[in-house]
């Protein structure tokens, strides 16, 4: 079960058959396996009913989900952004997926402020800051793939479900769980990914393209990492990774390359809180993971302005990578009890 709610869906349902033709479905910015899976798995039903929908990407992004090409218009608003202002004011209908809130959107937020569109909310981020009567949200499901499978099936749009659809919604699944290792104890999780498998998804395809397309720059990239900049803190269960441009350009950086190197910290023993520091252009970017009762979502919006899931946040820093580094380090000491709870929790 979702907090997918049937009444609201019925009067969706009735709403976009009496007024909706055009649809421009939205996501994060970098969006990552799950803001792909779930936009397009949601497009291609939409699509195959008959809406014109256009799936508008903030910025650009890894061909994480297979077949890619066949799923036809999407914008990329970095890119094409007088285009994708024409979508966003043509549209009857605004999808949401993924987040939480506008600002999360990058420079698409400033456009969607300016907008009265009527919007659909479809994402499991804590504390949804959308005002919309079609809210659905729910932080239990493993991803906004399996809540956006749940909508379709509560729409009566099952039909409409044809095997690219169910692909990308499996490649949503299977990218937020890392393979059914976290936020994977529902069963009703399975039960998804059962219906899409049946539905033609390809599962190997899936593992292929988002877990064994890593080039031999990156490969060297994360070896260079664990090897020469992981920082462990066992006196408080912590670990770091950061990288500079400098490090960056040596290897040949492409985006997307550093996705899931703040997990390895994680993996080892005793480790509850790892936190990863990549230097862009303009600010550090923070990936912050924990495991148990320890809230990563609470101490990056209190320390980094960001947010996310308990266990998987991200935030970012204005400062130098080294003070930003050093700032995270001089917080570790105020939590040492809550990290040395969690430790003993884990064992
Ligand atoms: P990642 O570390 O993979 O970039 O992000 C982990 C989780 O935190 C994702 O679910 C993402 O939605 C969220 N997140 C990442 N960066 C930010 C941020 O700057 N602000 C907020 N509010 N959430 C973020
Ligand atoms: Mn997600």
């Amino acid at each position: 079960m979702t907090n997918i709610n049937t009444a609201s869906c019925q009067a969706l349902l009735t709403w976009m058959k009496e007024r909706v033709k055009k649809i421009v479905i939205l996501t994060h910015a970098n969006p990552d396996g799950d803001a792909l899976g779930s936009t397009l798995g949601l497009h291609s039903v939409l699509l195959n009913i008959g809406y014109q929908s256009t799936v508008i990407y903030p910025t650009d992004f890894p061909s994480l989900v297979p077949g890619l090409e066949k799923y036809g218009n999407w914008v990329v608003f970095e890119k094409q952004e007088q285009e994708a202002i024409r979508l966003l004011e043509e549209a009857d209908l605004l999808f949401f997926l993924d987040f939480n809130d506008i600002k999360r959107t990058g420079k698409v937020a400033k456009k969607l402020e300016q907008l009265s569109t009527k919007v659909v909310l479809i994402d499991h981020h804590p504390q949804p800051m959308v005002e919309t009567p079609f809210l659905f949200s729910d932080t239990k499901v493993s991803s906004t793939a399996e809540l956006a499978f749940d909508f379709i099936a509560k729409m009566g749009w099952m039909d409409q479900l044809d095997a690219a659809g169910a692909n990308a919604l499996l490649t949503g699944i299977i990218a937020d769980t890392a393979s059914f290792s976290h936020n994977a104890g529902r069963p009703e999780l399975y039960e998804a990914a059962s219906r899409l498998i049946a539905k033609g998804a390809n599962q190997h395809r899936i593992q292929e393209s988002l877990f064994n397309t890593n080039t031999a720059d990156r490969l060297r990239l994360l070896g260079y990492a664990l090897s020469e900049k992981m920082k462990i803190f066992p006196e408080y269960h912590a670990a770091l990774i950061s990288l500079t441009r400098e490090e960056l350009k040596k290897f040949n950086f492409k985006i997307g390359d550093t996705e899931g190197f703040v997990n390895y910290p994680l993996s080892v023993k005793g480790i509850i809180f790892s936190a990863f520091f990549l230097e862009n252009a303009e600010k550090i970017k923070i990936s912050f993971r924990s495991k148990g009762g320890f809230a990563a979502n609470e101490f990056s919006a209190l320390h980094f302005g960001g947010g996310g899931h308990h266990n998987a946040a991200g935030g970012e820093s204005r400062q130098s990578l080294d003070e930003s580094v050093e700032k995270w380090i001089s917080l570790l000491p105020h939590y040492s009890q809550s990290l040395e709870k969690e430790s003993m929790a884990e064992d």
